[in-house]
């Protein structure tokens, strides 16, 4: 099909989970929602099947994985210099004051930064001081380049990164700290790539981001198996699994709100009613939990006898052990991102960066995951992102002082999705912020010339 029916489709899939979402959040006679409801499963469900059997889903993962080869082949070219001493470098320092998800996207940021300005990325001393391992990075993964921090850097000054800088090195730190946001960051995507991602995913950023992450988290021989092993645990084979992360511990109250197992499980029961309708048989209920919390899968296995649930209780446990790290811990994060980046579909909490790297993960890999999630608080982000704006296609009066007037063509900085079928945002035509009905508007991507992306 034509790129415009690829986006029609993904808009019609979009626009019936926002009715889903508006349905589900109204308070109506019970058997009425119940009706309606099925309905809107059964749509949902004959909209999943269409998009298989338009018959070129084979077709469009080779597509999709060519664009994740051109982009992880141009990060090994630039990763990989002739001549370690000379190359332009950046370096970046791995021990960010945070958990193991929020280390990652730091790395990622640094990744994305080296790429964007043509510069290999370096780990300060090869991430061999690292709280997650007394091993270092390569205690789990492989090294992110050939050259090592003493070759690629030795005595040489590091100069604190600017864009353009004529230092050789250059040293990038947090994120947070920077003064003026370079157009490369998250969620901008390479101009080069927009169009073909566009009629092939339905999040063209986090497969972008999610190729940097698969980069960057290619793991060692060693880790390979153990997650191998664990992988096998689960049958997969069997049929659907979803995958559930639950956030508890020192998030709750601090960096998020309480969420309680029977939310991510009504979530989990309606993908399964739809996943049903696609495939027009009953399936068996099994999902996997990751957690930080030992007490979910109990309360999952007690509380829902149907579910065959698999979860890494034993792992989640140690790892919050006065926030000191173990091998055991870091290889319960790894393993719970991994097998997240490969269950069929995710309920989680946004708001964790556990959770994000598993949907970044499993991005490049093939299908179009962009919409195989429901979280239970924010839509997508990446820390310290540039402002994510959509545009309005549809007109909307402001029905009370809640809401905001959008017309065609206004662009809305968006704040969050708040899954009732509204959103909330700004109008930068208005400059006034307040919600509209979700389905008003599409994404507005930024696009930036990455220079270093291959033919
Ligand atoms: P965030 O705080 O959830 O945004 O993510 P971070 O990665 O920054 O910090 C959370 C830390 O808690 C991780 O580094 C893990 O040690 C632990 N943790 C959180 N969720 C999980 C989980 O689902 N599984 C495991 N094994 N550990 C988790």
């Amino acid at each position: 099909g034509s790129v415009e029916q690829e986006v029609q489709k993904r808009m019609l899939d979009d626009r019936i989970r926002e009715m889903f979402y508006l349905l589900h959040s109204q308070t109506i006679e019970n058997s009425t929602k119940t009706l309606l409801e099925n309905q809107m499963i059964s749509l949902m469900g004959l909209s999943a099947k269409l998009e298989k059997l338009e018959g070129s889903e084979d077709e469009r993962i080779k597509k999709r994985s060519e664009i994740t080869n051109r982009i992880m082949k141009s990060i090994k070219k630039l990763q990989n210099p002739k001549s370690c001493g000379e190359a332009n470098t950046l370096v970046c320092n791995l021990d960010k004051e945070c958990g193991f998800g929020c280390q990652l996207h730091h790395v990622t940021y640094c990744a994305i930064t080296a790429f964007a300005t043509k510069r290999m990325l370096i780990l300060k001393r090869d991430g061999s001081s690292w709280k997650y391992s007394s091993r270092g990075w390569t205690s789990v993964f492989e090294p992110i380049s050939k050259c090592s921090f003493d070759e690629a850097v030795g005595k040489t000054e590091l100069k604190p990164f600017t864009d353009p800088s004529p230092a050789r090195v250059v040293s990038l730190g947090i994120v947070d700290s920077l003064l003026t946001k370079p157009t490369f960051l998250p969620q901008a995507v390479p101009e080069q790539l927009l169009g073909n991602l566009t009629a092939l995913h339905s999040h063209p950023p986090a497969f972008f981001v999610g190729t940097f992450i698969s980069y960057l988290m290619r793991f060692n021989s060693d880790t390979k198996e153990k997650l191998e092993e664990a992988v096998k645990a689960i049958p997969f084979d069997k049929g659907p699994v979803v995958g559930l992360q639950i956030r508890r511990t020192d998030k709750v109250g601090t960096e998020a709100a309480f969420h309680g197992l029977k939310e991510y499980m009504e979530w989990t029961e309606i993908w399964f009613k739809v996943e049903e309708k696609r495939q027009g048989k009953p399936l068996k209920r099994r999902i996997f939990i990751a957690s930080d919390d030992p007490t979910v899968v109990p309360e999952a296995k007690n509380d829902y006898p149907d579910y065959e649930v698999f979860g890494s209780t034993e792992i989640a446990k140690t790892a919050q052990l006065n926030n000191r790290y173990t091998d055991a811990s870091l290889m319960g994060v790894i393993t719970d991102i991994y097998i997240l980046s490969k269950v069929d579909y995710l309920v989680c909490t946004f708001s964790s960066q556990v959770c994000r790297m598993g949907y970044e993960l499993r991005q490049p890999m093939g299908a179009d995951d962009g919409s195989k999630f429901h979280s239970l608080d924010d839509i997508y982000y990446f820390g310290g992102q540039q402002a994510h704006e959509v545009i309005v296609i549809e007109d909307h009066v402001a029905l009370n002082n809640k809401e905001i007037d959008l017309k065609v063509g206004d662009k809305v900085g968006i704040a969050g999705n708040h899954w009732n079928g509204y959103s909330k945002g700004t109008n930068r035509r208005t400059y006034k912020e307040g919600v509209f009905p979700s389905y008003k508007v599409v994404n507005d991507w930024r696009q930036f010339n990455f220079e270093a992306l291959l033919d």
